[in-house]
Parts: C-alpha cells; structure tokens; sequence
C-alpha cells in the first residue's frame, strides 16, 4: 500500500516531537506521532524548563530568540497549563571580567531587539538577597522564562491531536522505504518521516554525528521566594560549549510550585544513567558559592538525562542530505525546550515548501557529512 500524499510520521513524543507534530497538523499534514515510552518522558522530563535567549553565534541568538517569541504567543492561551513563570534570568557575575563579559552580552542582545539591563552589585544584591556578597553585579534578561516540559509537550500534542494527529506507542526499529518499522514487526507508511527521537535518532541513522551529554538536576522542597529569577553564572556559557569532559556550572531555578531546582552538569559520552554522588557534590558546591543558603535547603529528588549534542552546537532541522524524504529535528543540546516551536516552524515550513521569518540554512543537516559509511 503506497502512503497518501501529505502524510508525515513523526518518530518521538518529545518535546521536539510534539511540537512538529502540532505545526504540521495545524498545516494540514496527516501527521502520526509514534512513541515507545511516555511521552515528553525522556530528556524532555529531564530538562530544566528555562527558556532562554543565548547568544554564542548569531544563529544561535535568531533561534532562540524566534523561539521564545512563539512561545509566549503560545502560553497566551494557556499559561497555567504550560506552569509558564515569566522569571527573566539574570547572569550574574563575580568579577570585573566577567562584568566586561556581560556588558558584551548586553550589547549584543539589545542590537538584536533583547530587551536587558546591567546590575551593578547593589542592584544584584537587591533583586536576589540570597546571592553571597562581593559578586559584581550581573546582566537581567527579562524575557526570558520557564515552563514545565513534560507538559507542555503533552499540550502541543493534544493540540496536534486536535488537528487530527494520531499517536501511535511502539518503537521504530528502523526506517524502510517510504516509512517505518516497529520492533512488534508492523510498519506504517508515509510521504515524509521526521527523525526527533533525541539522542535516539543515532540508533535508527548511525550517521547522525551526536554524542550523549549527561547532565544532572536536583530538587528541594518548597521554599516560595528563595529567589525570584533564574540565576545563572557567566561562566556557564565556557562549561555549556566546551567540546570535551565534565563540568559544572550554577543554575539556579525557582519552580512554580516554590520548589527549588538546581543544576547543572555536563558529561560527554556518558550513558549510565545512575546519579553520581562525585558529580552532584560538585555541581552543589558550586552553586553553594553563590547561594550560601541552599545549605539549608531539603533536597528531595536527584535525576539525570542526556542531551544530545551536535559537532557545532546547533541542532539538525531539514531534509537528511541522503534521504529526500526523511526530516531531521535533533541535536537540540540543551535548548530544546527553548528551541522547540521554532525548530518545529522551521521544519514545517520546509517540509510544505513555505518560507520561514529566520534563516534555515546555520541548522540544515547537510552542514555535516552524513553519507552513510562502509561496514569493513
Ligand atoms: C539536565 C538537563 C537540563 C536541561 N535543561 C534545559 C533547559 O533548561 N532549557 C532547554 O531549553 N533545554 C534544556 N535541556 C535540553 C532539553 O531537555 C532537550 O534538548 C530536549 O528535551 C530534547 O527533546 P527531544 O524531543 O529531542 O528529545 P527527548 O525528550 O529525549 O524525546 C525523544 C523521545 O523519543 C522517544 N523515542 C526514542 N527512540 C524511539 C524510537 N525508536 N521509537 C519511538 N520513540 C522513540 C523517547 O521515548 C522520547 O520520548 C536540558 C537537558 C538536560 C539533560
């Protein structure tokens, strides 16, 4: 049987997934999600929820920034759903360095239309009193925010679903032409497949150049107004891009629920999930040199996930350069949550031959080499 026309299978209930799934079924495609766990259960559950404009490369800034446009169009109608909190980050800074580093951001960020403002140190001491004293000050980005992503990658299904998306539970075990197989043998047939499985999609197309980055969280119990936005140090910038081993750096979230999130770590190539004692102490003594007071914070819940990291940092949105009809939505790192709507729009407007509000070509796949090698 020959798949309709304008059919698309989507394989990964992610975040990513769900929000592909919501933007082609809003265009009219006859959209199947397929997913083998829970859906938004993998790094999507994971994640920290901070939606946040960062501005390494100039397609990173138009990415995330479109992004987060399109979600504050989105949670218009349905915040609460989304647990949406409108914190702003600040990046703070603990010395004249990093002060020259983040009035370097603020340039930048405002010749892109970001809205954002130097704190000097009293200014940073009085917008968050549980940072320590002596830090320089800090740059507050007010846009920014948070969702809870499970969630809101359920929400973007239900909309795809509205739409007439159709959600399949099984686990494709390889593409086949002009569609996909499952691992209980059945196989569903479309014009287009769309590859948003995170750090999976490497198992299904060898080829992809992704590597597993561990990370880890944890959560306290409830302490409503520890802190009022999302604080990040400077320096997590250098640890987020380092292209090789273990680091940390300070992330500190307030949760809606008042519960206090704190991360995070940055492993390459690990695949065990266990929580590691050495690296969560590490990650907590790191955060306890800004935010002294967490010492006397109950933890209640540690966990790790795995992004899944590209060569250059950016994710994989477009056509495989080998398979015309197989899409690429991966490699999101440890934005795709932020990135996701504008992943999906981009993806979509592709896919349906329609032009996109930002630049495609930084995030095709076809940057990379991904012919498929000889066994030998
Ligand atoms: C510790 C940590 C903190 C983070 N914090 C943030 C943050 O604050 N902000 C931010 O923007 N991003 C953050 N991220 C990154 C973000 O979580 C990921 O980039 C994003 O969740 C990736 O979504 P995804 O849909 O691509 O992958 P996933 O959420 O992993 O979804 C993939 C889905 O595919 C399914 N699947 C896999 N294989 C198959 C198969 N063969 N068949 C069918 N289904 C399959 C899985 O079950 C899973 O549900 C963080 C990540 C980590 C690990």
């Amino acid at each position: 049987m020959s798949p309709s026309a304008n059919s698309v299978i989507v394989v990964g209930g992610g975040i990513i997934g769900c929000a592909c799934a919501a933007a082609l079924s809003r265009q009219g495609m006859h959209v199947t999600l397929i997913e083998a766990g829970i859906i938004g259960g993998g790094a999507t559950a994971a994640g920290m929820g901070h939606l946040v404009v960062m501005d390494d490369n100039p397609a990173e800034l138009a990415l995330t920034s479109y992004s987060l446009a399109l979600w504050r169009k989105l949670v218009a109608k349905h915040a609460a759903g989304h647990e949406y909190h409108a914190c702003g980050t600040i990046w703070v800074a603990t010395d004249e360095e990093e002060m020259v580093a983040a009035k370097l951001k603020q340039e930048n960020l405002r010749a892109h239309g970001i809205a954002c403002q130097m704190l000097d140190a009293q200014a940073l001491a009085k917008a968050e009193p549980g940072l320590r004293s002596g830090l320089a000050g800090g740059l507050k980005v007010a846009g920014d925010a948070l969702v809870y992503p499970p969630k809101s990658a359920q929400l973007l299904l239900d909309l795809a679903l509205g739409y007439g998306a159709k959600l399949v539970q099984g686990e494709v075990s390889a593409l086949v032409p002009g569609g996909v197989r499952l691992a209980d043998g059945s196989a569903y047939l479309a014009s287009e497949v769309v590859i948003a499985n995170g750090i999976a999609a490497a198992t299904l197309l060898p080829e992809l150049p992704l590597r597993y980055k561990k990370g880890h969280l944890l959560i306290t119990d409830r302490y409503p107004d520890f802190i009022h936005h999302q604080l990040v140090e400077l320096g997590y910038i250098k640890s987020a891009h380092a292209s090789d081993g273990d680091s940390v750096a300070f992330n500190l979230q307030a949760r809606p629920t008042g519960q206090i999130m704190i991360g995070s770590s940055r492993q390459f190539d690990v695949r065990d999930k266990a929580v590691e004692s050495a690296m969560l102490a590490r990650m907590l003594d790191n955060a306890l040199q800004f935010v002294p007071g967490l010492n006397e914070l109950k933890a209640l819940r540690s966990w790790t996930g795995f992004r899944a990291a590209s060569p250059d940092g950016l994710p994989l949105i477009g056509q495989h350069p080998e398979h015309p009809h197989v899409w690429l939505a991966t490699g999101h790192e440890g934005l795709g949550i932020t990135t996701a709507l504008a992943t999906a729009e981009l993806l979509t407007n592709q896919i349906c031959g329609l032009s996109s509000q930002i630049d495609t070509v930084p995030y095709l796949p076809s940057r990379f080499d991904l012919s498929i090698q000889p066994t030998t």
